[in-house]
């Protein structure tokens, strides 16, 4: 859907410049549909990949109405397989589920992420409706729907944007009060050319708020899953994960917008008006084409594409120079580390010191894990 019924102040899509909202048509519709699933159907069939990801995303999907996501699911089902086999995600504010939708999706076998930054006031700061009226009732009681529904096929994961100046520890409780198992952290969009926010300049507190939350998660054993914080254990003993944030992956996703329209990551709508906007299209170019294309393959391969200070950093296997929209700024384009550097400096290390303590020798050995300081790793990036 290229619409949403709220109007978050730090939203990507609608409120950091880029208007090319507008003319885009608000839902996708069959045609784009049926080219889009006999592109996937190609490139499956062509390149023997089996299983294949549809991320329903906005604006706000569910304004999409059931019968839309009726008719992508049952029409994926008749197309795709047996070569591909659909799997299907969505990820929503919240606000219009109810225990009707919750039934649906579980009988689509659509899986379910909700946005919701914390109890009330903080996340009202952000999350507000278009007249900027509070979101949180409505979509608390969604996540409440979406927790106790019976038909769903898993526990839905919420995603919370960072409020650096929020206690951190008071949006844990929070979700934990609320019996919610998953969850993950975002970094607020930002480039160098629209910094973060920030309680003083240069410091680091997007990794002090999450280095209280790593810290009280990681000591206790019953604990719910951080997707951000499982990534980065994964990445610190040697595991491999794909992921648009860090790692050495690709980064196996495109988007697909309302008019067939292919594009790399949406957060990149930050970097500038029309910024993500390509000449690929579903109706006229396989995906493979589409993948050559400037800046898709850019951000295909953004963890390979890495400035001269990323590459001399000593965590750079962890951090893969974190999101690319995070590196721009108009005066060199991408090649810059991340304008949260400092904050994936100091909460990587923290988080490899704190693996490092709690494993036996023997694991670490076999890991090739050693203790690292954010102080000396600071100094190797300064070094000329
Ligand atoms: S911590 Fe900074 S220098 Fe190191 S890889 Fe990440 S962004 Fe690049």
């Amino acid at each position: 859907m290229s619409l949403c019924n709220l109007n978050c102040t730090y939203c990507y899509m609608y409120n950091a410049g880029d208007d090319s909202y507008r003319r885009q048509p608000k839902r996708m519709d069959d045609f784009v549909r049926d080219a889009l699933l006999q592109r996937v159907k190609a490139h499956g069939t062509n390149y023997g990949i089996t299983t294949f990801d549809f991320i329903f995303h906005g604006g706000e999907p569910l304004l999409a109405g059931k019968q839309f996501f009726e008719q992508f699911v049952r029409q994926a089902s008749v197309v795709l397989p047996p070569q591909v086999e659909p799997r299907f995600f969505m990820q929503t504010n919240g606000v219009l589920l109810d225990e009707a939708w919750c039934r649906h999706l579980g009988s689509l076998g659509i899986r379910l992420g909700i946005s919701l930054d914390g109890p009330a006031p903080i996340n009202d700061r952000y999350r507000l409706d278009h007249q900027g009226n509070s979101s949180f009732r409505a979509a608390e009681r969604g996540l409440r729907y979406a927790l106790e529904s019976d038909s769903l096929i898993n526990q839905p994961g919420v995603l919370i944007v960072i409020d650096p100046t929020t206690d951190p520890i008071e949006v844990y409780d929070y979700f934990q009060s609320i019996g919610v198992d998953v969850l993950d952290f975002l970094l607020p969009d930002a480039t160098f050319d629209h910094p973060p926010l920030r309680i003083s300049p240069g410091d680091t507190s997007y990794a002090d708020w999450l280095i209280q939350i790593f810290d009280r998660w990681f000591m206790v054993s019953k604990r719910p899953r951080i997707r951000m914080f499982d990534q980065l254990i994964s990445l610190i003993i040697g595991r491999e994960v794909t992921s648009e944030r860090w790692g050495t992956g690709n980064n196996e996703y495109i988007v697909v917008e309302t008019n067939g329209g292919i594009e790399p990551s949406d957060m990149l709508k930050i970097c500038g008006p029309n910024f993500t906007k390509t000449n690929v299209n579903v109706h006229t170019h396989e995906l493979i084409d589409a993948l050559g294309e400037e800046l898709l393959s850019l951000h295909r391969n953004s963890h390979q594409k890495l400035s001269p200070v990323c590459q001399k950093c000593p965590i750079v296997a962890v951090c893969g120079g974190g999101f690319l929209s995070h590196r721009y700024s108009q005066q060199s384009g991408f090649n810059n580390p991340s304008v949260y550097c400092w904050d994936l400096l100091k909460l990587i290390t923290h988080i490899q010191n704190r693996v490092y303590t709690f494993l036996p020798d023997e694991i670490c050995q076999e890991a090739d894990l050693a203790p690292i300081s954010y102080e000396e790793a600071l100094l190797v990036l300064a070094d000329k």
